[in-house]
C-alpha cells in the first residue's frame, strides 16, 4: 500500500530548520511580548514586501479587523469584496459592524474581477474594498486600485495565501493601502502558532494600527482611540518567523515547480488547472476545477492523496448571515461547486507529485473507458 500524501505537512516543510535556537532566545530573553523580536521582525517583513511599516498582531482576520478600523470604517459603511475567499474578510466586515458587498470574481483567476468592481460603484459608495489574492494567486489589484483611486476609496490586500507574490517585481502588499497577512502554520510563511501583521507605507495607519492593537493606548494607560483591542504577536512567534523569512523565496519556488509539473501532467484532461505559473502566482493552494468533484475525490482518498475544497460555501449563502435577497454571482458559485485543492506544498517529493499526477490521469482514463 502506497503511503499517503497529505494536503499540507508542517513537519517537511520545517525540516532543516533549528527552530529550537530561535525559541531558546525568547526564553533565555526573558522578555515574551513586544520586544526585540517583535520589532526586527517588523522591519524585516517590511523590507521583504517593499512597504516601510510592519504592525505584527495575533492573527490574520485581526489584520483585516483592524486594518478596516484604521481605515475608519465602522458600522453601517459598506465594504466590496468577494464572496469565495472563506468567509475572513466577511468575519472581520461583520466584526465592526460594516455590511458586506459581494462582487463577483474573474473566472480565470477567481480573485475578484475589476470590471464587477466597476458595476458596484455605479450604485456604491463603499467605505474600503478588500482584494484577496486568492490561493496565492496575485488579484487584479492595479486595475482595481485605478478605479478605486478615482472614487477616493481605499484598497487592503488580504495576502494570507500570498507572502511573496509579486508582479513587475512588485510584492503582495505593497500595491493597496493595507496589505493583511496571517502566519497560520500552513500559509507560505509560518509560524508555530497563530500569527498576523499588517503592511503599509501610510504613516497615520501605522500609528493608528500600533493604538488598536494594544487597547487604543496613545501611551501607556491613556486610551486616544477608539475600538482598541488586544491583538499581539507573541516574541517566541516572531524569533520563528525572522528565521523562517530567508527560506520564503525557495519554499515558494518550490511550491511553483509542483504546480508547473501537475499543469503539464494535466494539460489535455477536462479540469480547468491554474491561470498562472509566474511570479504572481505562489502555489498556496494548487486547485483545479472539474465537473464531478466528488466522484474525483472519492478516487483519490482510495489511492491515499488527500484533497481538500477552499472552499465549498460562498460568503453570501453561509448559514448564520445568507440573507435571500442577496444578488447572484455566477461565478463565484460555480467555482464552490467546482474546486479542488491537490496536495502542494514545500518538502513534496518529485515521486510524490508523479503518484499524484498519474492517479488524476488515471480518474480520467477509467472514466471514459
Ligand atoms: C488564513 C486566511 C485568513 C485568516 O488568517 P488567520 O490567521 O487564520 O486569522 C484570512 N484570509 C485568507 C485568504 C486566509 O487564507
Amino acid at each position: 500500500m502506497n503511503h499517503p500524501i497529505p494536503l499540507f505537512s508542517a513537519e517537511r516543510v520545517n525540516a532543516g530548520l533549528d527552530l529550537h535556537t530561535p525559541a531558546l532566545r525568547v526564553i533565555d530573553s526573558h522578555w515574551y511580548v513586544l520586544g526585540n523580536e517583535v520589532s526586527s521582525f517588523e522591519q524585516e517583513f517590511a523590507a521583504y514586501c517593499g512597504a516601510s511599516a510592519c504592525v505584527s498582531l495575533a492573527n490574520g482576520t485581526d489584520a483585516l479587523e483592524l486594518g478596516l478600523r484604521a481605515l475608519d470604517v465602522g458600522p453601517g459603511d459598506r465594504v466590496v469584496l468577494a464572496a469565495n475567499a472563506g468567509f475572513y474578510g466577511s468575519t472581520a466586515v461583520h466584526a465592526i459592524g460594516a455590511t458586506p458587498i459581494y462582487v463577483d470574481v474573474n473566472p480565470e483567476t477567481l480573485t475578484l474581477s475589476a470590471d464587477a468592481v466597476r458595476n458596484a460603484l455605479r450604485n456604491e459608495q463603499p467605505k474600503a474594498i478588500v482584494v484577496t489574492h486568492l490561493y496565492g494567486q496575485l488579484g487584479d489589484i492595479e486595475s482595481i486600485i485605478a478605479i478605486a483611486e478615482q472614487a477616493k476609496i481605499p484598497v487592503i490586500e488580504d495576502c494570507a495565501q500570498s507572502h511573496g507574490a509579486a508582479r513587475d517585481g512588485k510584492r503582495a502588499g505593497s500595491f493597496g493601502t493595507i496589505g493583511c497577512f496571517s502566519f497560520y502554520p500552513t500559509k507560505n510563511l509560518g509560524a508555530l502558532g497563530d500569527g498576523g501583521a499588517v503592511i503599509t507605507s501610510c504613516t497615520e495607519v501605522d500609528k493608528r494600527l500600533r493604538q488598536l492593537r494594544q487597547y487604543g493606548w496613545g501611551a501607556k494607560y491613556h486610551v486616544t482611540v477608539t475600538g482598541g483591542r488586544n491583538s499581539r504577536l507573541d516574541e517566541m512567534q516572531a524569533a520563528i518567523l525572522r528565521d523562517k523569512l530567508p527560506h520564503l523565496n525557495r519554499w515558494n519556488a518550490e511550491r511553483r515547480h509542483i504546480a508547473r509539473r501537475y499543469n503539464q501532467a494535466f494539460s489535455g484532461l477536462p479540469l480547468r488547472c491554474p491561470a498562472s505559473l509566474g511570479d504572481d502566482y505562489v502555489a498556496h493552494l494548487y486547485v483545479v476545477r472539474l465537473a464531478g468533484r466528488d466522484d474525483f475525490r472519492a478516487f483519490l482518498k482510495e489511492h491515499s492523496i488527500v484533497t481538500d475544497v477552499h472552499y465549498p460555501v460562498p460568503d453570501h449563502l453561509q448559514a448564520a448571515y445568507a440573507s435571500p435577497t442577496d444578488a447572484a454571482l455566477p461565478v463565484t458559485e460555480d467555482a464552490c461547486n467546482t474546486v479542488v485543492s491537490l496536495p502542494c506544498f514545500p518538502g513534496m517529493t518529485d515521486e510524490e507529485v508523479e503518484r499524484v499526477s498519474r492517479v488524476v490521469c488515471l480518474y480520467f482514463e477509467e472514466k471514459t473507458r
